[in-house]
């Protein structure tokens, strides 16, 4: 018999007042440690900080998170002797603890306090690196937790940034598919459901979020997010969630700068042309009635990309990694006629 061993976090906690309780959740969970670090941003530190276990622990606030930042934060935690890193903030300051987690080999908490992407639970950082971004491969957090009332409070367009980059899966696992199928790529069907499923479930049950803040939408998200981040790590590879629609966005960060757009944003503003390019008809038009629901941009002047950046975009993304996807299949002038209807 052959089977396939994976690591799964220990703790996945999504719900209100969980940090309110943060030690007896995660003690219950079976995670112990003595002398953990809290690693966060300015914004995410503040928020932390009114929570009890906050104050009991050392906590580092990055100010830049460069490089040098970095090096200079692993050996206070080498020489500190911390046996876990509570990475407190948005993507950016969770993807520094992943990494550090993984040089040092000791594990890592994540405490998301946006939920603006699947870097809450994948084993990949992107890190800047002499200005330039880079994505590289670390370790899966020990655990997740996602304190509601934080995210609910949270701004607007970091939880469109999550929705965009969770229904993006639906384009991804197509690609794969495809790739699975013309190309004879390996394709890991468990990972791919594990990925997909959660993104179609927020798709049918459109009608029974009232907005963008019910409780039910964001724990939706939050565990789509979490299931799309394991689906990475138990494919060794992005592939259950990155397909053309991640093209066009490294695309877009290669002329815009990283960062300019929000990642997640730029990925679900790209499964509305994708999924169209798929034949994926009910899904690309529920994707549409799910972001008019929520305000989520699907027109070039409501993302603020202009159509000359965006169309080039479309014709580098096709090459700009070794990933068969629908955007292999057509003529680019075809995929720029597409878009030129879809988005202005
Ligand atoms: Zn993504």
């Amino acid at each position: 018999m052959i089977y396939k061993f994976v690591n799964f976090p220990i703790i996945i906690e999504v719900g209100n007042n969980i940090l309110s309780e943060f030690e007896k959740v995660v003690h219950q969970n079976n995670l112990h440690f003595e002398n953990p670090i809290i690693i966060s941003g300015k914004t995410s530190g503040d928020i932390i900080k009114k929570y009890e276990f906050a104050e009991k622990y050392e906590h580092y606030v990055f100010e830049e998170g460069t490089i040098e930042e970095i090096s200079a934060l692993r050996r206070k935690i080498v020489e500190g002797r911390y046996d876990l890193i509570i990475a407190c903030g948005g993507g950016r300051v969770i993807d520094i603890g992943k990494y550090l987690a993984m040089d040092i080999l000791i594990p890592v908490l994540s405490v998301p306090t946006l939920l603006s992407s699947d870097a809450i639970a994948s084993p990949i950082s992107i890190l800047r690196v002499n200005n330039t971004y880079r994505s590289i491969g670390t370790t899966m957090p020990v655990g997740v937790v996602v304190e509601m009332s934080i995210i609910k409070n949270s701004p607007k367009k970091y939880i469109l940034s999550g929705l965009g980059d969770l229904l993006s899966n639906v384009s991804a696992s197509y690609d794969w598919v495809l790739a699975s199928r013309e190309r004879g790529e390996k394709m890991d069907n468990f990972s791919r459901m594990l990925a997909h499923f959660p993104a179609m479930n927020i798709l049918n049950s459109c009608e029974n979020y009232s907005s963008i803040i019910d409780e039910k939408f964001l724990e939706d998200l939050a565990y789509g997010l979490i299931l799309s981040g394991i689906a990475m790590n138990i494919a060794h590879s992005s592939r259950p969630a990155s397909g053309s629609e991640h093209n066009i966005s490294h695309a877009l960060d290669r002329l815009l700068g990283f960062g300019s757009v929000l990642h997640g944003l730029q990925a679900g503003f790209a499964t509305i042309l994708t999924t169209f390019l798929q034949g994926q008809k009910k899904e690309h038009e529920k994707i549409l009635e799910l972001y008019d629901k929520f305000g989520f941009p699907t027109k070039l002047n409501e993302i603020g990309i202009d159509e000359v950046t965006f169309f080039e975009a479309l014709k580098m993304a096709p090459k700009i990694r070794e990933r068969y996807t629908i955007l292999n299949k057509y003529d680019v002038n075809k995929i720029i006629n597409v878009a030129n209807k879809l988005y202005l």
